[in-house]
């Protein structure tokens, strides 16, 4: 089966998309077949790999007319990995789904057809808990949150905490966090390390080991429409996304082999 994972923290900036991307496209270097769904109308993630939003169908497009699908998803310029664009006329759905029955599930019902083509399906949230987050949340076994190291990371952690809570006993009893990863973190900040400890605290076997550090070419990548795999995979970055890639796969690899 096929480990869906939500990218998500409704804090805005922390690095859902470079996580999203890069552990993506890690992921697909190790074959693994891999699906990147770009559910942000701001469509950073179609733009950091190069794909022009407004020539392709897309998230949206699918959503409104289910069959096109297959048609919407986009080769990349790596081998296992595809996309699902995104454009801004996303935007739009929030409203349009409010009066909608099942509401929620318009993204795995969209989802459920495809998702035995991939090994890895993962979705890069936008920055709010909306119904395009719950909508990615309900269609996914899974959710990883990136969490920046800096003040007021924690803040909002307790909300999305609450909204997986009540997702599991309502809407999606299967959700699991497969866990936290602290991102741009910065060894020489007094800070950074304090939220740090501070995360351990609160999340203890959660975190991953794996730590993102704040490296230059993690920003620089997606202005030249690469992933850091493509664009500097030497790069403490690259290095970073690669082994978060190995945990991603343990820790799924292990859930499946588990009975709960
Ligand atoms: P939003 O909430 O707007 O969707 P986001 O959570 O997806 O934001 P990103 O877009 O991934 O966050 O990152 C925010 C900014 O920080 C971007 O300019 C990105 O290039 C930069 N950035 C992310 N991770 C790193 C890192 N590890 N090192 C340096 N810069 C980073
Ligand atoms: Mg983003």
């Amino acid at each position: 089966m096929s480990s869906i994972i939500a990218i998500s923290n409704q804090k805005g900036g922390v690095g859902k998309t470079t996580t999203a991307v890069n552990l993506a496209a890690s992921l697909a270097v190790m074959e693994n077949k891999v699906l990147l769904i770009d559910s942000d109308p701001q469509a950073n993630t179609t733009s950091a790999l190069g794909i022009e939003s407004q020539s392709h169908n897309n998230l949206y497009t699918a959503l409104c007319a289910p069959e096109t699908l297959r048609e919407s998803i986009v080769p990349t310029s790596m081998d296992y990995l595809q996309l699902l664009p995104a454009n801004e006329d996303l935007a739009a759905l929030e409203a349009e789904l409010v009066d909608k029955m099942a509401r929620e599930f318009y993204f795995s019902d969209l989802l459920d057809p495809i998702a035995k083509d991939y090994d890895f399906i993962i979705i890069d949230c936008p920055p709010s808990l909306g119904l395009i987050t719950i909508n990615a949340l309900c269609a996914s076994t899974d959710l990883l949150i990136p969490l920046q190291c800096e003040y007021f990371a924690l803040e909002g952690i307790v909300k999305l905490m609450n909204t997986v809570d009540h997702l599991k006993k309502r809407l999606n009893p299967s959700l699991k966090i497969l866990g936290v990863v602290l991102t741009m973190y910065d060894s020489r900040n007094k800070l950074a390390k304090q939220v740090r400890a501070e995360a351990e605290r609160c999340f203890g076997k959660l975190m991953f080991d794996t730590i993102i550090p704040r490296n230059v070419r993690l920003s620089e990548a997606p202005s030249f429409g690469k992933s850091i795999i493509h664009y500097d995979v030497k790069s403490k970055g690259a290095e970073a996304y690669i082994a978060l890639a190995g945990e991603v796969i343990k820790r799924c690899g292990a859930r499946a082999g588990s009975k709960d």
